[in-house]
């Protein structure tokens, strides 16, 4: 998550219910066309598109004008769900056992490719250093009106801004890269309250990094673990600085979400050069590996990381993490 906001195009949306049933999770949204009156016969395609957590299942219309559309997801215990209505023009594309989904207003089907274009790779890049599988059969992205950058369940909401910087610069990719790497880390792994929302956003973050190392080099991530440190070093020189794990997150300060973003990464990063590459990504994917689909608190992260090191880190952890004298 880096904000939230509303994604449907306004006056479409009239109601929504969502059911859950047994193993599944239905979900119908009721949508008035603003065209009422049409019989299905006459008027068999909507004149919006949508998306939702999941896979499409039915589109029904009914005689007083209403459109019900239905999504199905196999699994049920994830907390984040979201919906985007528009006229959308619609690219898929097959990558392995996911299903690619582009949505926009804006752009071309061309258009729509190129700006996704490292969407697969980062689908094979997390699956690999994870060590788990993409859990959904279908991985939507929308680059939707306003400002929202909000993953969801099997989805993804981006400001449509972003399909021009990356049409502008291939390397421009990180948000993307970064609400993808919820799917493992966040919404497959969640904290267990948001006091350790750090272990979300710090690895998101860094795992957006990460993959662009992978894919254009060191330089590059390194260019964002500096950005990451100076903005962490801004907040500690104002005298803000606290420890990671928040005694509440009731009210964030911008300063507050610095770190939880920014110093996360960053600390993850030291975490990174203190124990090596192999320890380090071994350390990830026990971590990913035990706790997907299982809620988690620092001391699991801790706790993993431990056991691929094979020594104590906890000195390294009340520095970094929490802020206290060992
Ligand atoms: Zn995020």
């Amino acid at each position: 998550m880096m904000k939230f906001a509303t994604t449907s195009t306004a006056g479409m949306l009239v109601r929504l219910k969502m059911l859950l049933l047994t193993g599944l999770l239905l979900a119908l949204a009721i949508i008035a066309p603003g065209s009422g009156g049409q019989s299905y016969a006459q008027n068999p395609l909507p004149p919006f598109a949508d998306s939702w957590n999941g896979v499409h299942s039915f589109l029904t219309y009914s005689p007083n004008g209403n459109y019900t559309t239905s999504f199905i997801q196999s699994i049920a215990w994830r907390y984040d769900f979201g919906f985007s209505v528009g006229k959308f023009r619609t690219v898929s594309e097959r990558h392995g056992h996911v299903e690619l989904r582009y949505l926009s207003e804006q752009y071309t089907d061309d258009e729509l490719r190129r700006i996704f274009r490292d969407t697969a790779n980062m689908i094979d890049f997390y699956e690999e250093r994870g060590g788990v599988r993409y859990a959904d059969p279908v991985y939507t992205q929308v680059l939707a009106a306003g400002g929202v950058e909000q993953e969801m369940s099997s989805f993804t909401a981006l400001r449509e801004t972003y399909g021009r910087d990356v049409l502008a610069n291939e390397r421009a990719i990180w948000l993307a890269a970064h609400e993808l790497a919820h799917q493992w880390w966040g919404n497959m792994v969640t904290n267990r309250d948001w006091t350790h929302f750090w272990l979300n956003e710090g690895l998101a973050s860094f795992m957006a990094s990460a993959y662009k190392e992978r894919r254009f080099g060191r330089e590059e991530y390194m260019k964002d673990i500096a950005e990451y440190r100076a903005n962490y070093e801004k907040v500690r020189d104002a005298g803000k600085d606290r420890s990671l794990v928040f005694p509440d997150w009731n009210r964030p300060t911008r300063e507050d979400r610095t770190l939880v973003y920014d110093k996360g990464a960053y600390v993850i990063h030291l975490l990174r050069q203190e124990m090596g590459e192999r320890a380090f990504w071994n350390g990830i994917r026990r971590y990913t590996r035990k706790y997907f689909g299982k809620s988690v608190v620092t001391l699991d992260f801790q706790t993993e990381m431990e056991a691929a090191s094979g020594k104590s880190l906890r000195t390294f952890f009340d520095r970094w993490v929490y802020l206290r004298q060992s």
